[in-house]
């Protein structure tokens, strides 16, 4: 088999993304996600930088982790001092991953304009800081930063730093294009650059190459993806990147591209074909891990990757989806889309309904009346592709399969902030089930929080199964009004107990009103889920 390692470094420079942070348990969560999925080595930060990620590695210690590597990240030793005096060195140390990765840099214009240093000392501070984390039994992979634009104005310098890191006894040798503005056929013949010099150099006979090599690229040009899969042509055995191409500036090479190009398209299996279809889902997850609006048009895993519009372009995948997809998107665990035929939208909503378990008029009357509704609200803001609590009572509303629960009767929230102390909030609320009503009261720590443990306190009286549900996560986000209009919020809650994680949606001009839908469905999802 083909070795291919994919390398993740989502946590570190995807986290230098604009707009983009992770606490350190969102951290774990997300590395564990790509653990899940099969990735090789997962970059879980600079321990030497900052408490938040020296903590990540704490919690990564006490995590079980199946598949993958979890690696730090530092810098080269500083100048003038020994390894075993350089405190970032030990941080890496101290965190106690089997696999340890350090940047320096290959441009002579860095390591003379910018770090004041001399060349040669910058040489000596790659190789002895490799040797001192090879002495300390660490895995090391050296990320020669600024490689392409320094072999471009000294490509014997950027390749002494190369002979230093092998000198020191490094692993893999990662090659950045670091500031994103090299072109496919650059990288290509860069790397031919040094597989002939280094090959001469160590093995002159055999002329083979003597270490492998992987790749970091940036998208400032929009071809991260592009050189990355360059470098795979010319040997590069690592591949490393971000999910959904997070990082610095126009962000780093999406993994959520190059894995199925890898896999799919360039036979190299390394994924399993059953993670493979875990790609969407991770994508998604990553986004909302990380607060983001998930992009569409992403290839591979954007909603719209393989959606197609009306006309010429739906009779004809009809007949053969090959017309125009490159690929079964169920590869990827994406689907394919049609969108506005009344007809696609029908048939959607039949697949949905029967994998929900809500029962359609086999005529399809039912399901036209559902796809034109569900037009509607995602007009006003609804989004039901991640609300499936939602969509089941959504149809099942409109079909006459809805039997509520319980109904409210009122509620009120106080909220009170007194000084500088945090705000505090009282929910009262009234249900009624089958006939009887229900008053109860509760704290919490905002308004949807109180009202949360209000309903639930209610309903437990009805329903001593409630207590098995939980909240697990509660968004909040604000759609944009068209001119004239207020803007609205979308509530999207996930709860989730002993066996199911369910979500559902709330939209309104006001918070709490779009908080009690969201709220409310996600009660009924859970207890109609029991009684059927
Ligand atoms: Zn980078």
């Amino acid at each position: 088999m083909k070795e291919m390692l994919l390398y993740d470094t989502t946590l570190r420079d995807g986290s230098q993304g604009e707009n983009i942070s992770f606490t350190a348990e969102e951290k774990v969560r997300v590395a564990k996600k790509l653990d899940d999925f099969g990735i090789h080595y997962i970059e879980g930060g600079w321990p030497g930088s900052n408490p938040k990620d020296a903590l990540f590695f704490e919690l990564a210690k006490k995590t079980v982790f199946n598949n993958a590597r979890i690696t730090s990240f530092g810098s080269t030793r500083r100048q003038g001092i020994k390894p075993d005096n350089d405190q970032n060195l030990k941080a890496l140390l101290d965190s106690e991953t089997a696999a340890v990765t350090i940047v320096g840099k290959s441009w002579d214009l860095h390591v003379e304009q910018v770090m004041n240093n001399t060349l040669e000392e910058n040489l000596a501070m790659i190789k002895d800081s490799i040797a001192y984390l090879k002495n300390n039994d660490r895995e090391v992979i050296y990320d020669a930063e600024h490689f392409f634009d320094g072999y471009k104005e000294n490509s014997d310098y950027a390749l002494q730093t190369l002979v230093a890191a092998i000198e020191g006894g490094v692993d893999i040798i990662v090659l950045c294009d670091t500031n994103g503005g090299s072109l496919p056929f650059e990288i290509k013949s860069i790397i031919n650059g040094v597989k002939n010099c280094l090959s001469k150099k160590y093995s002159p006979t055999k002329n083979s190459f003597p270490l492998r090599i992987g790749i970091h690229t940036h998208n400032d040009c929009g071809l991260a993806v592009a050189n990355s899969i360059a470098a795979v042509g010319e040997g590069a055995v690592m591949v490393q990147g971000t999910i959904n191409g997070y990082g610095e500036r126009c962000g780093n090479a999406d993994l959520t591209s190059i894995i199925p190009i890898l896999c799919s398209k360039m036979n190299y299996p390394c994924v399993s074909e059953a993670n493979l279809v875990k790609l969407s889902k991770l994508s998604r997850f990553v986004s909302e891990a990380a607060n983001m609006t998930p992009l569409n048009s992403r290839p591979f895993v954007g909603k719209s990757a393989f959606a197609h519009k009306g006309g010429i372009h739906v009779s004809a995948i009809m007949k053969t989806s090959r017309a125009y997809e490159h690929m079964n998107p169920e590869l990827v665990g994406n689907k394919r889309r049609v969108l506005v035929s009344d007809l696609s939208g029908k048939s959607n909503v039949e697949y949905k309904a029967k994998e929900l378990g809500v029962e359609l008029d086999p005529n399809g009357i039912d399901s036209v009346k559902i796809a034109s509704e569900i037009k509607q609200l995602e007009q006003q803001g609804y989004q039901f592709d991640v609300a499936d609590g939602s969509l089941k009572i959504l149809m099942e509303k409109s079909t006459n399969q809805f039997e509520p629960l319980f109904g409210l009767e009122s509620f009120l929230i106080t909220m009170v902030k007194r000084k500088d102390n945090p705000c505090t909030a009282q929910a009262t609320i009234k249900i009624s089930v089958a006939g009887k009503e229900e008053i109860t009261a509760a704290e919490g720590h905002g308004p949807v929080n109180a009202l949360d443990n209000a309903i639930r306190k209610g309903l437990s009286n009805f329903y001593p199964d409630i207590a098995s549900m939980r909240l697990v996560d509660f968004k909040v986000r604000v759609i944009e009004g068209r001119e004239g209009t207020a803007a609205r919020v979308r509530v999207s809650i996930e709860s989730r107990d002993q066996d199911h994680v369910w979500s559902t949606i709330g939209v309104s001009e006001d918070i709490i009103e779009a908080s009690w839908h969201a709220l409310a469905e996600s009660f009924q999802y859970k207890l109609s889920k029991k009684s059927s």
